[in-house]
């Protein structure tokens, strides 16, 4: 990844923080840095672009000092180069940063400081989203407020999931780590007279198992022998570590009660991942270096077509949407079981973009082999698996960069597919010139933010808890869906089979008198997705005409939608997202809402009867 790590301790912080880097290397990053701070207050920041083979060549002299940060980095704001390398500084140098994730408002937060600077003839450093953070907290010290609170404030401030680490360049017996929302955890890590950070646990197994998982809004103050927690209610607090089991699936699963749970909570990372140094804003581009296709195929296609089974077909589907309204390009969506016994007429100007987590799926591999063998169209393939199958297959690759998914139901390669097809359509609009710098930047600026929505939406699990106890024991749903909602009804409806064995269809929500309507009556629960949009009105006239027949509605609507509210029996609020962004925000309540009735009704969450992960059987 972008990772991060921290120490502080006995020994010389750089061949630590170096080593801790390495371990995490295998996520990805385009640039790498750390900074080390000595006890006499001098301090090294070193940071280059590329590989740590590189950081480490620049590295003539290893700093002295025994507490520091480190980061490796995924450029989402900014080119990478080493001057937007983390760590950055404060304009004052007092202030030293790294960060996962994006300050959403950070426009806002640099057009606020910017007086600050001119005030003090200083001028920003970089162009990173991530150098407001140790700007606002010098701002703070300077007003004479501790680094804990200074560092508080700033964290409240910032928009967006974000994980952080800090130190403070006249105290380097602290180092600090805080985390807002789940761009990816933070561990402290134990050690005899020295303390660890890391984004990853695996990178701390090393030097200790005596770990703390931060939680959202957590502040850590971390001394060679102590940490100190300001929770986001203030109380402040000396946590109880806990002991890892080096048990390799109890360390793979954490502090979750099962895989499935852990993944959807892995999902905004997942989906930061899958998108960093893809989705860049200024220059704006999508997809700049690794789609192996060139622009010139891009440019000659007239049509899109998107295959997949199970969860990658409603992905597909809703990447159809975004081909048509994004790409501006006539698409379409097809079930790959069927479609390779179809005889559609294809050609080398329909670009075929198959969908599959594993990259094994044998319908989906069929699929492709029909349509080389048939018509010689050019495929892309979007999966979680380097290296598999489809991608030998295919002319050119997305991987999404998911990390390894357990549970049999697929969560987080959802959204991380998602993630890949709204890029690809954002680079065939733009290539094809029906998308414009302006329009492209305001799409990948929007994209930006699905990680802190999906995030969003991971924090109403209880409330997905409360229906399911409600309703755990119906034995029927209807989830109804218009638009790019339809898909996901369907989705939710495919996850209520698979987990929780129970009967639901997803359906389109139009669709509801011609048959499905019969159904109905007070046993029989459905679950509408009603984010505003579009086709809101259209959506509450569905809504009325189930509450009619007497069936229950659980509406899963915008946050605070009074009117929705009134309307219906049961309301889950999420937040509310650009019409084309509503996956991203519904996607982990329609899974916690299975995932709930599931454990509700006792079920084996993680490995559910009948199914198979990787489907290699027709
Ligand atoms: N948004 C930050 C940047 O562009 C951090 C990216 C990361 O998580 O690596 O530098």
């Amino acid at each position: 990844m972008c990772g991060i790590v921290g120490y502080i301790g006995h020994q010389a912080a750089g061949p630590i923080l170096l080593e801790g880097l390495q371990r995490l290397e295998y996520r990805g990053y385009d640039s790498s840095g750390i900074a080390v701070v000595d006890r006499d207050g001098a301090l090294a920041v070193l940071k280059r672009q590329g590989k740590l083979r590189d950081l480490q060549a620049a590295i003539t002299e290893m700093p002295a000092g025994a507490a520091g940060i480190g980061h490796t980095r995924w450029a989402t704001h900014g080119e990478p180069s080493d001057r937007n390398a983390h760590p950055h500084a404060s304009s004052a140098g007092d202030v030293i940063v790294v960060q996962n994730g994006i300050v959403e408002n950070y426009r806002e937060l640099k057009a606020e400081l910017q007086e600050t600077l001119d005030t003090e003839g200083r001028t920003w450093q970089s162009d990173t989203d991530t150098e407001v953070i140790p700007e606002l907290i010098s701002r703070e010290l300077a007003m004479g407020r501790s680094f804990e609170a200074a560092l508080a404030y700033a964290i409240g401030r910032l928009n967006g999931a974000n994980a952080i680490a800090a130190v403070h360049r006249t105290d380097p017996g602290r180092i600090y780590a805080a985390r807002t929302g789940s761009a990816g955890g933070i561990v402290i890590g134990y050690g005899e007279g020295e303390m660890f950070i890391a984004s990853d646990l695996p990178a701390l197994l090393p030097h200790t198992t005596t770990v703390y998982h931060l939680d959202d809004g957590d502040i850590a103050t971390i001394t060679a022998d102590d940490l100190r927690v300001r929770r986001s209610d203030h109380a402040s607090i000396r946590p109880e570590p806990r002991q890892v089991d080096l048990d390799p699936v109890a360390i793979a699963r954490g502090p979750y009660r099962h895989f499935m749970l852990k993944e959807i909570h892995e999902q905004p990372r997942a989906l930061s991942d899958t998108i960093r140094g893809r989705a860049r804003l200024d220059p704006a581009s999508a997809l700049p270096d690794d789609l192996s296709i060139s622009d010139e195929t891009l440019r000659s296609i007239d049509r899109v077509l998107v295959i997949g089974m199970g969860t990658s077909l409603h992905a597909a589907m809703i990447g159809r949407w975004w081909m048509e309204q994004i790409a501006g390009i006539p698409a379409d969506f097809d079930n790959a079981s069927e479609f390779r016994f179809r005889a559609p007429l294809l050609g080398p100007s329909t670009l075929v973009v198959a969908v599959t987590q594993s990259g094994e799926t044998i319908d989906t591999l069929g699929a492709m082999k029909h349509v080389r063998d048939r018509w010689g169209a050019p495929q892309v393939v979007i999966t979680n698996v380097e290296g598999s199958e489809a991608t030998r297959q295919a002319d050119a690759s997305i991987i999404m960069r998911c990390g390894p998914e357990v549970g049999v139901a697929s969560t987080k390669t959802f959204v991380g597919s998602l993630a890949a097809l709204y890029l690809l359509a954002c680079r065939i609009g733009r290539v094809q010139g029906r998308l414009s710098d302006d329009d492209l930047s305001t799409r990948l600026e929007q994209l930006l933010t699905a990680p802190s929505l999906v995030d969003r939406g991971i924090q109403r699990g209880e409330r997905c808890a409360e229906i399911a106890q409600r309703f755990g024991s119906a034995a029927n749903f209807l989830v109804l869906g218009r638009g790019i909602e339809h898909p996901l009804a369907m989705e939710a409806a495919l996850k209520c089979k698979e987990i929780s064995y129970v009967h639901a269809e997803g359906y389109a929500a139009g669709e509801m008198k011609h048959g499905p309507i019969a159904l109905l009556d007070q046993d029989f629960p459905v679950i509408a997705l009603a984010p505003r949009g579009p086709l809101f009105d259209k959506m509450t006239s569905a809504i009325q005409q189930v509450s009619a027949r007497r069936a229950p509605v659980i509406a899963i609507g915008d946050e605070g939608d009074e009117e929705l509210i009134d309307l219906v029996d049961h309301f889950i609020g999420i937040p509310p997202a650009p019409p084309l962004l509503t996956p991203f925000s519904l996607t982990p309540v329609i899974q916690l809402l299975a995932y709930h009735i599931a454990l509700a009704r006792g079920l084996d969450i993680d490995q559910p009867r009948n199914l198979a992960k990787t489907v290699t059987v027709e």
